[in-house]
């Protein structure tokens, strides 16, 4: 176990960002460790992998813990364990390198496997719930290991139990039982069609490739420009409960969902709001992609959430439609 004090966060919102004290855990054997020193210290306590989907404050005033653990274990032709710090597009490479089918829509996303399920990440048609098999996690509250089967996960859009625990993920189990490509999501689609690809001979490298270059085109490299990816999830609503007295539904992205509600396109909401958003220095859209928050420069916690409420009050406002945040905004 390795403690750092005042350390610097790294977060792709290049908030600068330190901690009263960093705990790596490299081992499940430095858990004991652990709980000596949280009970030493009591106090808060964050979770932290890579920093792709949070916004943190200038000083968290408690103990950080990340882990390090990053072994991939093939268990059998469908079965993997993977340590939670495994950065998730390297693990979606080997997996490619490996023939294990069915994440490669999953290319690019940044962050860690540990983080992984925690929102159920999701593109371009795939979510990672549908792979995992199993969990492994430290429970703060308890004290204890437990491992959650993927029922259990209770996974959903944008969203799992682990959202609302105490919890430090060690180890993932996926199950890959698939041997087809995902290609029924309309960017792939048109990708294909407009550059006259023969899908019937595609491969897994190619679509995951197919997938990078639609995700350039839109997505900013937070290596360059610091963003935490989407800002706000797509609402769920009754679609009577649309205010059109401003625009009409055809003016909106809607997709129908299974649950009777509607999804609605978050990023199309704030396009047709966008003009009413004052200019900040500090925090603006970004132009391809109006769900995306970027740091020009200097940006503070509080202006990221003063920013983010003005767009979800002007699109409540507009369209009786609550906008829900995608990243976590972490209290100092
Ligand atoms: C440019 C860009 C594009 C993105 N595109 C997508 C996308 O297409 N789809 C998508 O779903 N997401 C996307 N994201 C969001 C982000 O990549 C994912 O949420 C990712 O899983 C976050 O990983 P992380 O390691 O950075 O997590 P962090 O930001 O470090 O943490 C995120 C949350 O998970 C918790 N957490 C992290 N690690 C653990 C752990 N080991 N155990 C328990 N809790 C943990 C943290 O406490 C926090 O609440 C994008 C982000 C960016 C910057």
């Amino acid at each position: 176990m390795i403690i750092e004090e005042q350390a610097s966060l790294k977060n792709s919102f290049a908030i600068n960002s330190r901690a009263k004290y960093l705990i790596t855990i490299e081992s499940e054997d430095c858990l004991d460790n652990l709980e000596k020193f949280l009970s030493n210290n009591p106090g808060k306590v964050l979770v932290l992998s890579e920093g792709t989907n949070v916004i943190l404050p200038e000083f968290y005033d408690g103990v950080v813990i990340t882990t390090s653990c990053n072994h991939i274990n093939k268990i059998s032709n469908a079965e993997v364990k993977v340590g939670s710090a495994v950065n998730w597009h390297y693990f979606v490479n080997w997996c490619i390198d490996n023939d294990y089918y069915g994440i490669e829509n999953l290319s690019l996303i940044p962050g860690s496997l540990g983080a992984a399920p925690i929102q159920n990440i999701g593109a371009y048609g795939v979510e990672v719930g549908t792979f995992v098999k199993s969990v492994r996690f430290y429970d703060f509250n308890d004290q204890a290991i437990k491992v959650f089967n993927s029922s259990e996960c209770k996974f959903s859009y944008r969203n799992s139990i682990f959202k609302n625990m105490d919890i430090l993920i060690l180890e993932i189990t996926f199950e890959f039982n698939k041997t087809g490509l995902n290609l029924s999501y309309k960017s792939i689609e048109e990708y294909i069609k407009y550059n006259n690809i023969d899908s019937s001979n595609l491969n897994q490298r190619q679509l995951a490739e197919i997938v990078q270059e639609i995700r350039k085109a839109r997505l900013p490299d937070p290596s360059f420009i610091p963003n935490v990816g989407s800002f706000f999830k797509n609402p769920l609503v009754e679609i009577d409960s649309i205010s059109i007295s401003s625009f009409s539904l055809d003016d909106l992205i809607i997709w129908e969902s299974d649950s009777g509600l509607v999804k609605v396109g978050a990023a199309r909401l704030i396009e047709l709001i966008k003009d009413q958003i004052p200019n900040n220095p500090n925090i603006s859209l970004h132009a391809n992609h109006a769900l995306v928050l970027v740091n020009l420069g200097n940006a503070s916690q509080k202006d990221v959430t003063d920013y983010a409420n003005l767009i979800k009050n002007k699109v409540y406002k507009t369209f009786n439609i609550e906008l829900e945040l995608e990243p976590s905004i972490i209290k100092s």
